[in-house]
C-alpha cells in the first residue's frame, strides 16, 4: 500500500484543485441561494406568543401598527420614563394632518401623569400640543401623510403616579394593596371613527376607549424582586449588577399593552389547549387565586370550542386593586381584590365574564364608547355557553333568568328602561343592568329565535370576518341577518334602537 502512495501524489494534486474548484463553485452557489432566500422572519418573536396552531400572514402583520417601547419603572420614585417607536401603514382614503395618541394617565380616575418630553415622524421633530382634556396629544405632521406612506413616530415620555390610593378604593392606574398596576400607560395611537378621530373624554363607567389591534415589542427595566403580570410572552431577562431586571415582552396582535408588578404575588400556573394560564394572587387569597385559575381554564376551554381558538401562549387572571369590579385587557384579566376575600361567591362570574372578552373586545374590537352593548352584551351572553358546558343547560337558565332577566324587568318596572344602543354617557344608575344584562338577553333572544346552532355559527363567524378588526353594529346585524336567512330588523329596532327612526 505504501508503494502506490507515491505515485498517486499528482493525480490527488490534481483532485485537490478539482475539489477547490467545486468547493468555491458550492460556496458561491449557497451565497447566491442565501441572497435569493427570503430575510429572516421580520415577525420570529412575535409569533412566540401565539399558541402552537395560530397563524398569521406576514402581509396581515405588516399591516398593523407596530410598537417598540423602551422603559424605566422606578415604583419606588412613583415614576417611569420610556420611549416609543410606532411604525403605521398608512390606510386612510384622506390624507392624515395631524396624529393623536391617547394619554390616559392623565384622566382624574387614573389619578397619574403622562407627559410627552419629544416627537418625531419620520425622522423630523413635529409639534405636539394636548387634546381631549389632556387625554391626548395631537402631532402636527409637517406634511399629510397619505395611504400606502408608512410613518414613523418616535415619542419619549414620562409616567407619574400622583395620588396616593387609599386602602380599598379604586385603582386602574398607581399603587395599591402592594401592586404597582400601569394599565393604559404609555401614549396609544388613537383610534379612527369615521373619517375623523375617536378623542372622547372617558365617562364615569364604562371602558376608557378603543384601539386597533397592534404588534408590542416591549423592554422593562426595573428594580429587583417584583413579580410581573404582563400582556404577552416574556422572551428574555437579565440582571445588571445592581439586581436591576430588564425584561423583554412580545405580543401581538393585541389592542393594548399592559404591566402589574407586585413584590408579593403568588403564582399558579396549568396548561391547557397549547396556552399557559397563570393566576396571580395576594398570598392571604389563596384558595381564591387557585379558583380564578380553574374557573379561567375551563372558561378558555369552552369559549375556544364554541367561538374559535384563542390566539395566545399565555393567559393571565390577576388579582388587582379594581374593588369589586373587573376589566379585560389582552391576555389578561384584572379581577377586584374583594372578590378574592369578601364577596368570593362574584369571583366565578367575574372571571369569566372578563375571558369572554378576549373574543369580544380584543379579537373582535368595537366601539366601547359609542356602542358598548357589542362587546359587553356578547362578553355576558358568552357565560350562558360556559355555565351551560360547565355546569347544564338548566343552570345555565338560571343564570339567564336571576342575572339578566330579572333586574331587567324591575329597570322596566320603574320605568327607567333604554334601548341597549346608546353611547356609555347616555346611561345613569342601570348601565350594566341594560348595557350587559339586557345586551346578553338580545343575543338570548336570537337564539330563541333562530336556534342554538345558528347563533354559534353566527358569532364563530363573526370572529372569523372580523378578527383583529373594528366591527360595527350594522356589521353585525347584516352579518346575523345573512345566518338567519331572513331580515331581523324588527328584533334590532325593539332591542338596540328603542325605536325605527333611532338608527345608529
Ligand atoms: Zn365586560
Amino acid at each position: 500500500m505504501d508503494s502506490s502512495r507515491s505515485p498517486s501524489v499528482r493525480p490527488a494534486h490534481t483532485h485537490g484543485v478539482l475539489l477547490l474548484a467545486v468547493c468555491v463553485a458550492l460556496a458561491l452557489l449557497l451565497a447566491g441561494c442565501r441572497a435569493t432566500k427570503p430575510a429572516a422572519d421580520p415577525y420570529a418573536d412575535i409569533r412566540q406568543a401565539w399558541r402552537p396552531g395560530f397563524e398569521l400572514s406576514a402581509a396581515q402583520l405588516a399591516a398593523m401598527p407596530s410598537y417598540s417601547i423602551t422603559v424605566t419603572i422606578d415604583p419606588a420614585q412613583r415614576a417611569y420614563t420610556g420611549t416609543l417607536e410606532l411604525t403605521l401603514p398608512i390606510s386612510t382614503t384622506q390624507p392624515l394632518t395631524d396624529l393623536y395618541f391617547r394619554t390616559y394617565p392623565n384622566l382624574y380616575a387614573f389619578g397619574g401623569e403622562l407627559q410627552i418630553n419629544g416627537a418625531s415622524v419620520n425622522g423630523a421633530n413635529v409639534n405636539f400640543t394636548s387634546a381631549a382634556s389632556r387625554t391626548a396629544v395631537q402631532l402636527v405632521l409637517p406634511k399629510p401623510l397619505v395611504h400606502g406612506d408608512t410613518a414613523r413616530v418616535w415619542l419619549s415620555f414620562l409616567g407619574k403616579v400622583e395620588r396616593e390610593s387609599k386602602a380599598g378604593e379604586y385603582t386602574i392606574f398607581g399603587i395599591n394593596e402592594d401592586i404597582f398596576s400601569l394599565t393604559n400607560f404609555y401614549p396609544i395611537l388613537a383610534a379612527r371613527r369615521g373619517t375623523g378621530w375617536a378623542l372622547d373624554v372617558p365617562y364615569v363607567h364604562g371602558d376608557v376607549g378603543f384601539h386597533d389591534a397592534a404588534l408590542y415589542r416591549v423592554q422593562v427595566t426595573m428594580p429587583p424582586g417584583l413579580i410581573v403580570a404582563a400582556t404577552g410572552s416574556e422572551l428574555s431577562r437579565t440582571v445588571d449588577p445592581a439586581g436591576w431586571v430588564t425584561a423583554h415582552y412580545v405580543i401581538g396582535p393585541a389592542r393594548e399593552f399592559n404591566l402589574l408588578m407586585s413584590a408579593t404575588f403568588q403564582v399558579l400556573e396549568t396548561e391547557t389547549l397549547g396556552t399557559r394560564v397563570r393566576s396571580y394572587f395576594k398570598a392571604e387569597d389563596g384558595a381564591a387565586g387557585q379558583s380564578a385559575l380553574y374557573d379561567a381554564i375551563a372558561a378558555l376551554q369552552i369559549y375556544s370550542d364554541r367561538f374559535g381558538a384563542y390566539p395566545y401562549r399565555e393567559m393571565a387572571i390577576v388579582q388587582a386593586p379594581l374593588t369589586y369590579h373587573g376589566m379585560e385587557f389582552p391576555g389578561i384579566s384584572l379581577i377586584g381584590s374583594q372578590v378574592y376575600n369578601k364577596f368570593t361567591k362574584d369571583l366565578e362570574t367575574l372571571v369569566v365574564h372578563e375571558v369572554a372578552h378576549q373574543w369580544w373586545y380584543n379579537q373582535v374590537g368595537s366601539d366601547q364608547v359609542l356602542s358598548p352593548w357589542l362587546d359587553e352584551g356578547l362578553a355576558e351572553f358568552s357565560m350562558y355557553y360556559y355555565y351551560a358546558g360547565r355546569y347544564g343547560e338548566a343552570v345555565a337558565k338560571r343564570l339567564r333568568a336571576s342575572r339578566w332577566e330579572t333586574p331587567l324587568a324591575s329597570v322596566v318596572q320603574r320605568g327607567e328602561d333604554q334601548p341597549i344602543g346608546l353611547p356609555v354617557w347616555d346611561y345613569e344608575g342601570n348601565y350594566e343592568t341594560l348595557v350587559y344584562g339586557k345586551g346578553a338577553l338580545l343575543f338570548a333572544t336570537l337564539q330563541d329565535e333562530l336556534g342554538a346552532a345558528a347563533v354559534e355559527r353566527l358569532l364563530r363567524t363573526y370572529v372569523q370576518q372580523y378578527q383583529w378588526q373594528i366591527a360595527t353594529p350594522t356589521d353585525f346585524q347584516a352579518l346575523a341577518n345573512r345566518i338567519a336567512g331572513r331580515n331581523l330588523d324588527a328584533i334590532y329596532t325593539e332591542w338596540i334602537y328603542g325605536s325605527p327612526t333611532q338608527g345608529q
